[in-house]
């Protein structure tokens, strides 16, 4: 006996979706002008457009892919175009345990993202090294690179790498623009021995 096929024809509202537009910056409003700051629009610009570069050793990695298909997807958050050159992308998420030996590799590609790029660290081995308290494991990706954000779980299901992700929105949506030419930015970079 076959199924009855069933087409779908009728279009659906999308009002009822719960689809929100991009809220607008803070600023001032009249008739035929709206005037905000410089860094508002660049924040928000940022935000919507991370470019995410994973960087997946293991099985956090498997999250990640979760995350990007249809069901969880992170292109709802304009950050589905994920890049594997570091030159292109803002974002650098760490998934996975991470050798002491592939240390200078993390290290190598944060380098060559240019500025301003942030940094998640996806899973208690990015974070800390999990369960594998090892001689030849690091223990948290931060003794080689600055982590903005970091997401717990072992591993963490797509939800909380999205939350990681909606972290990372708000600190670029806020940051200021002079930040990472300031002495407190530059002494953070210095004590990784980067210039
Ligand atoms: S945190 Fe857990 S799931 Fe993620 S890479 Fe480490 S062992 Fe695998």
């Amino acid at each position: 006996m076959s199924r009855p096929v069933r087409f779908n024809i009728k279009a659906k509202d999308t009002k009822d979706w719960g689809i929100n537009t991009v809220q607008m910056p803070d600023g001032h409003m009249g008739e035929g002008f709206f005037a905000t700051s410089l860094d508002k629009v660049v924040g928000l610009a940022r935000k919507n457009s991370i470019w995410p570069l994973p960087f997946a050793t293991s099985c956090c990695g498997i999250e990640f892919m979760a995350t990007m298909g249809s069901h969880y997807d992170l292109g709802r958050f304009g950050s589905e175009r994920v890049g594997f050159s570091p030159r292109q992308c803002d974002l650098l998420m760490v998934m996975g345990t991470i050798a002491k030996k592939m240390g200078p590799v993390v290290k190598q590609v944060y380098l060559q993202m240019a500025e301003p790029r942030w940094v998640i660290a996806v899973g208690a081995c990015a974070s800390s090294g999990g369960i594998f308290d090892t001689y030849s494991v690091l223990q948290g990706i931060d003794q080689v690179v600055p982590v903005d954000v970091y997401v717990p779980g072992c591993p963490p299901r797509p939800e909380a790498i999205i939350d990681g992700i909606l972290r990372i929105q708000d600190l670029v949506h806020n940051e200021s623009l002079r930040r990472r030419s300031g002495d407190q930015y530059k002494g953070l970079l210095e004590s990784y021995g980067i210039q």
